[in-house]
């Protein structure tokens, strides 16, 4: 078995069913956790909803590549699910890091190279995983962020 992180992302439509089926798709059956939903402004002049992000820790038993195929199966998934609107950000799903690995192949870039800018991704997943989002990390990163509570409160 092997840790990997990810970072699900959400800011059209039913945003914590979309995060909730992301879970579930990339998790299966394998042991994982979760952390709390946060929510996040969006950057740049375009009007749309806030993201809501968290931060997934599996154990699994399958390669890298098997993953980005679970996070691509994710993200269809979700566009399928009905929304008042239609847009590719339904879910978006990044593989951060996984333990003992690292490529740099444009497909899977791993460990993922833009994570540690960004709280959203960073702060969810100090929650998680404090020894890969250390408090350096944390300190570091950027934007604002706020806890809205867990998954299931937020559902
Ligand atoms: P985006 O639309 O920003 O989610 O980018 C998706 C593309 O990024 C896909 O074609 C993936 O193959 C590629 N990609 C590269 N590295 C990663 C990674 N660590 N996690 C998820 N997708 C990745």
């Amino acid at each position: 078995m092997t840790r990997a992180l990810l970072s699900l992302g959400s800011n059209l439509g039913d945003r914590g069913e979309h995060l909730r089926l992301g879970v579930a798709i990339v998790a299966g059956e394998e042991p994982h956790r979760i952390s709390r939903v946060y929510r996040t402004a969006p950057v740049g002049g375009v009007e749309q909803d806030d993201f809501w992000n968290l931060a997934l820790a599996l154990e699994t038993e399958a390669s890298p590549v098997a993953l980005l195929e679970r996070a691509r199966a994710a993200e269809s998934a979700a566009r399928r699910v009905r929304t008042v609107r239609w847009g590719p950000r339904t879910l978006d799903v990044d593989i951060l890091w996984i333990d003992g690995y690292a490529s740099d192949d444009p497909e899977l870039t791993v460990p993922h190279p833009r994570m540690w800018e960004r709280a959203f991704v960073v702060v969810p997943l100090a929650e998680i995983a404090p020894d890969v989002a250390t408090p350096e990390r944390v300190a570091a990163a950027g934007g604002e962020v706020s806890a809205l509570g867990t998954l299931s409160e937020v559902l």
